[in-house]
């Protein structure tokens, strides 16, 4: 496995990859890596050639009052488990490397990324869309593995590349959960052994309110109001948002016509440490 601190040895890297006929999987990530990082890698392992994987805590996403300083930064474990997941390449720049001047470009979709993630934390998706847009012209024409355990980043990043033309296939990866449901987050090791209980609400109250649409409720004002009251019903939890959307443009639904699929998406934050979550159902 190479592993390049630098633009051009990664750009160089996989030019003479994609030169010898070898097709690249990217996999863009902030390190301190779990198994759903793992199923990401897999997933591009299957279907390329060379996975190419970037870990780099990009401080354009976050707000100055988040957990940019303290976001864990376990660099040898991290080449360990990407070794082990069969990656050929690590891209792992510095700030200064990705940014050696400040940036005066940015990124910027409108819509999508207004509601939800976009709401609470304003300035993140300008971040994302602006890093992954240098990732990708960085690494040059690939497919990029992006998860469903952030739902809107995944559906901000696929029009981003349909609207630049950028030469990347966007291809979604599922949700990889804990034994007990929890969706894997390199901010879970923030939890309290309390909280780390009560986070389990999210899954459980997203099962609940797909079986509500199974048994045939098709007000998704109903859906998403059980969704909410189930989550605060959990005192350790600040429920965040509970929505009920289109899977492709994260509108909010009204009825939900049987074989619509149907997105549910939940933030909550226990303590200090904000969690998503989200679940594809079909109306039927
Ligand atoms: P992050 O390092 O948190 O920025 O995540 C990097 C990529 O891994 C993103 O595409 C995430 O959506 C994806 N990812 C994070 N957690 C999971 C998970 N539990 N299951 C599947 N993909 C995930």
């Amino acid at each position: 496995m190479q592993v390049c601190a630098t633009k051009s040895e990664f750009r160089r890297f996989l030019d003479d990859t994609r030169a010898a006929g070898r097709t690249v999987g990217l996999v863009p990530t902030m390190g301190a890596l779990h198994a759903g990082h793992r199923s990401l890698m897999e997933a591009a392992s299957a279907e390329c050639d060379v996975v190419a994987l970037t870990i780099f805590v990009n401080p354009l996403q976050f707000a100055p009052t988040e957990d940019l300083s303290k976001y864990p930064r376990p660099i040898e474990r991290d080449l360990e488990l990407a070794e082990a997941a069969g990656v050929g390449v690590v891209f792992t720049p510095t700030v200064e490397e990705m940014y050696p001047v400040p940036t005066a470009t940015t990124v910027h979709l409108d819509g999508l990324t207004a509601p939800m993630e976009g709401a609470a934390r304003p300035t993140h998706f300008d971040g994302v869309t602006t890093v992954v847009t240098k990732l990708f012209n960085i690494a040059g024409p690939c497919r990029a593995y992006f998860g469903e355990k952030d739902f809107q980043q995944l559906a901000v990043v696929r029009r981003m590349a349909a609207d630049l033309d950028q030469p990347v296939e966007v291809v979604p990866s599922p949700i990889i959960r804990e034994a007990d449901g929890l969706a894997m987050s390199s901010r879970n090791i923030y939890l309290s052994i309390e909280d780390r209980a009560a986070a389990l609400v999210l899954y459980r109250s997203l099962l609940a309110a797909s079986e509500l649409i199974s048994a045939g409720e098709r007000r998704a004002s109903v859906v998403a109001a059980q969704l909410a009251a189930d989550i605060a019903s959990e005192p350790r939890a600040a429920l965040e948002y509970a929505e009920v959307v289109d899977p492709l443009t994260l509108e909010p639904l009204d009825l939900l016509d049987v074989g619509t699929d149907v997105r549910l998406i939940v933030a909550a934050r226990f303590a200090t440490t904000r969690l998503l979550d989200n679940l594809g159902v079909r109306a039927s």
